[in-house]
């Protein structure tokens, strides 16, 4: 799903954020990118999601090349991608579900597809209730939740989170971390950058960590292997179930 070999990031000014890093994460796994402040996970994840390029080295999602995408294709490359943030830039002008509704809009969805899928989606984080609640009246943890389902209202096969937990108290924590666990379980590949390194523990799955840009941990496996290579990657978002009726 994403392949990074030797991917160096250097920001004007020449700051080097990201130095030859290598890694591989297959189509379905689920992996934490951990490390202090400042040592270049929201990089890694904003070159994935097209926001930033490499300077040196190479960038695959999907075997397609980040490096050498145009602008004109980014729009539709992001569309297979999910991304939560930890401040989830929700519009405050708006509902909950218009909010959610929001990428199918941008998309050109029916109307009545756009209600399916994003009550679809408000249900599996646990705020179908809320749906017509503006996002003041929400707490910070029902918050993040709507983002989360406005990251994964078009059905992406990778969802990237940078910090999802960063302002949260350890019970809501738990409560999010276990929604990408969910969404691990029926196929999607998951990606999350997080400090939380007792719930990251408790999680048991594989961990990557950068210091200074350099990876001195991963335990994934950074090969591509064969049954990967070969398998064209179709959207596993067929396997969605717990999304009810799409
Ligand atoms: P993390 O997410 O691990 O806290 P970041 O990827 O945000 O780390 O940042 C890594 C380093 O790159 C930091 O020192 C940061 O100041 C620097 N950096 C990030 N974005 C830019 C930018 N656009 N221009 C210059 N330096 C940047």
């Amino acid at each position: 799903m994403i392949q990074f070999s030797n991917v160096t990031k250097r920001f004007k000014g020449g700051f080097e954020a990201l130095t030859n890093v290598s890694m591989h994460l297959g189509v379905g796994e689920m992996a934490f990118l951990t490390g202090p402040s400042g040592a270049g996970k929201s990089t890694l994840l904003k070159i994935i999601s097209l926001i930033e390029k490499p300077t040196r080295g190479q960038a695959l999602l999907n075997r397609i090349n980040l490096n050498t995408i145009s602008r004109q294709r980014i729009p539709y490359i992001r569309r297979n991608i999910g991304i939560i943030f930890q401040d989830h830039q929700l519009l405050f002008d708006r509902s909950v579900f218009d909010n959610v509704a929001m990428p199918l809009i941008i998309q050109g969805y029916r109307h009545q597809e756009i209600a399916k899928r994003t009550r679809a989606a408000l249900d599996k984080v646990g705020l179908l209730h809320k749906e017509k609640s503006m996002p003041i009246a929400l707490s910070g943890g029902e918050q993040q939740r709507v983002g989360i389902a406005r990251a994964v209202v078009h059905k992406p096969m990778l969802l990237l989170a940078d910090e999802p937990t960063g302002n949260l108290d350890p019970v809501l924590s738990r409560e999010i971390m276990q929604i990408f666990v969910d969404f691990h379980q029926v196929g999607v590949s998951v990606l999350v950058a997080s400090h939380d390194l007792d719930l990251i523990d408790e999680l048991q799955k594989p961990v990557l960590t950068l210091n200074r840009g350099k990876m001195i941990h991963n335990d994934l496996d950074n090969t591509e292997p064969d049954f990967i290579r070969s398998a064209r990657l179709e959207p596993r978002v067929s396997n969605y179930p717990d999304l009810g009726d799409w």
